[in-house]
């Protein structure tokens, strides 16, 4: 992979999680990244992370879901770092629920992060990136994004539509220098997949590991993805090399899904 060291990448949702991995991997190439999320104290703890790997990164608190949050973080990095190149679209919520007990506002609060966050951070981010001939839009989807499953109808749904985003842009930044590309990882050993069997087995009344068991056993490999195996797809999406992939979605989940 031809490295792209130098060119700054912002990921939201980056103080835990897939975006902690996307951002010390981004980091450990060469980049400098704008690490941004809501609580200040992860995103500080991330930058020290960085900062210990002999990196660069910015810890600044931005609500995807707020447009004006979004033009501030902008600015500040404008002012502070220069012109964001790569975007990752990382920041995002998968609470279940059964679809007729689904209260209204859960449904919108997972379209207001996961899709309407996207759109912000894509409105705000690309013009820059345009001028600039040369631009790489990644959007942390899901397998969820292609199939569907039971109880997560919001979270389906949302990820579907980033899907339809992100090949709705790639057609339209064609000329651009920009490429637009999705990656789907299935279960990921994160506190977001934790959270989900934890509350599973309350529900169910089996045990943390036997709802881990049933994740892992969606895969033919039998296991979580490391949320360093999604960094390393991202890595490459974003290097010289990958600049003829574009409204691609790809997935990171061990073989459960093939489409
Ligand atoms: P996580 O819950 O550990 O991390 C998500 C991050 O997004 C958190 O830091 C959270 O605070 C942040 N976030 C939520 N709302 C935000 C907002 N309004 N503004 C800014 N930041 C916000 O989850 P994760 O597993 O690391 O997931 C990261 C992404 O990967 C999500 O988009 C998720 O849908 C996707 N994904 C996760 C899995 C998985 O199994 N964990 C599988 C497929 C896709």
């Amino acid at each position: 992979m031809e490295t792209v060291s130098g060119k700054i990448a912002l990921v939201t949702g980056g103080g835990r999680g897939i975006g902690r991995s996307l951002a010390l991997a981004f980091a450990a190439r060469g980049n400098p990244v704008v690490v941004t999320g809501r609580t200040q104290s992860r995103l500080d703890q991330v930058a020290a992370e960085v900062d210990r790997l002999g990196g660069k990164a910015l810890p600044l608190r931005c609500d995807v879901t707020r447009r004006p949050e979004v033009e501030a973080l902008k600015n500040v990095i404008e002012s502070k770092l220069g012109t964001v190149q790569i975007l990752i679209n990382n920041a995002g919520m998968a609470p279940a629920a059964a679809f007729l007990e689904m209260e209204d506002c859960l449904w919108e609060e997972v379209f207001k992060v996961n899709l309407t966050g996207t759109y912000y951070c894509c409105k705000v981010f690309l013009p820059a990136m345009i001028a600039s001939g040369w631009g790489r839009v990644i959007n942390i989807a899901s397998t969820v994004a292609k199939v569907a499953y039971s109880h997560i109808s919001a979270y389906v749904a949302s990820k579907h539509a980033v899907l339809g985003l992100t090949r709705a842009l790639a057609v339209e930044m064609g000329r651009t220098g920009v490429t637009v590309n999705a990656i789907c990882p299935g279960y990921v050993e994160t506190e977001l997949t934790l959270n989900n069997a934890k509350m599973m087995a309350e529900k169910t009344g089996r045990s943390l590991e036997q709802i881990l068991g049933l994740f892992k056993r969606t895969s033919p490999q039998n296991r979580l993805i490391d949320p360093k195996e999604v960094a390393e797809l991202a890595l490459m999406l974003a290097s010289e090399s990958a600049s003829g992939i574009t409204g691609q979605a790809i997935n990171v989940d061990g073989g459960a899904v093939m489409v």
